[in-house]
């Protein structure tokens, strides 16, 4: 039986900076070299996701304007579905914007506080609007050891991966992670969740924020595989399934000449 997906790309007209569309079409392909049906879906304004389609959520970056603007049709229209299916462990990746806006409350540069979706146990502050308050530039961060091993555990044979993911970062809200969240990965250059912070992203359950726009996925395959592994496990309720293994010499030279370049 061939194994297929449903990824649900919410909001790509109002949230889609710095190339952040580019996870969706990084996804697409990995499965079809894979051999994984693939389907792709927008959930925008006014759409009503259905329970239990979903296997993969994507929301990416956008100005405070746009996060703002979608918030109360997902209270009214998405939040009961999407939260039950994240509470169940289906697989969710915001970025930058879209991680914010994953939290409670996002206070914007221009001082208006608003609601987060209420995803994850995250806020986020923006201390002004000016761009020298901004966290801008390459960002590179390590993954904790057991989320490695189990990236590695994804795999039909032995794959050399790093533990390393690589982006580049363009905000001003300064993310601060609550109870029962943990960070995704340990900042090596860059800033992350704030200009104080550590570290970067957030996990809870299998719902991950990051603040790397780049975009993300093409230059970190391996994070890329990840999510479509815990995707297809849950999917099919099987923790060993296992994914073949792709070259990836060109993404993985892309990721490593950022390491090299900005990590050392
Ligand atoms: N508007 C948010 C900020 O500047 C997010 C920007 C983005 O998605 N890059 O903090």
């Amino acid at each position: 039986m061939p194994y297929s997906l449903t990824i649900t790309h919410l909001y790509p007209d109002y949230l889609n900076l710095y190339g952040d569309t580019g996870n969706l079409i990084v996804l697409k392909r990995r499965c079809q070299w894979m051999g994984i049906d693939c389907t792709v879906k927008p959930l925008s304004m006014g759409d009503r996701p259905h329970p239990g389609e979903t296997d993969l959520y994507f929301m990416g970056g956008g100005q405070d304007n746009d996060q703002v603007a979608v918030v109360d049709d997902f209270h009214q229209l998405k939040y009961d579905t999407i939260k039950a299916d994240t509470e169940a462990g289906v697989v969710f990746l915001g970025v930058c914007g879209g991680y914010q806006l994953m939290g409670h409350t996002f206070l914007m540069g221009n001082g208006q506080e608003t609601r987060g979706l209420g995803i994850i146990n995250v806020t986020t502050k923006a201390p002004g609007t000016e761009v020298k308050q901004r966290c801008i530039g390459n960002l590179v961060a390590e993954v904790f050891p057991a989320m490695h091993q189990e990236m590695l555990s994804l795999y039909a044979a032995p794959k050399a991966i790093p533990s390393t993911l690589v982006g580049f970062e363009n905000h001003s809200g300064q993310t601060v992670l609550g109870d029962g969240v943990e960070p995704l990965a340990k900042t090596i250059a860059g800033f992350g969740n704030n200009a104080s912070a550590e570290y970067e992203g957030a996990r809870y359950k299998n719902v991950f924020g990051s603040y790397m726009h780049g975009s993300l996925l093409p230059k970190n395959p391996h994070f890329a595989d990840y999510l479509l592994g815990l995707a297809l496990r849950r999917k099919y309720d099987d923790a060993s399934l296992t994914l073949p293994v792709l070259p990836d010499a060109e993404e993985l030279e892309a990721h490593s000449y950022t390491v090299e370049r900005y990590g050392n």
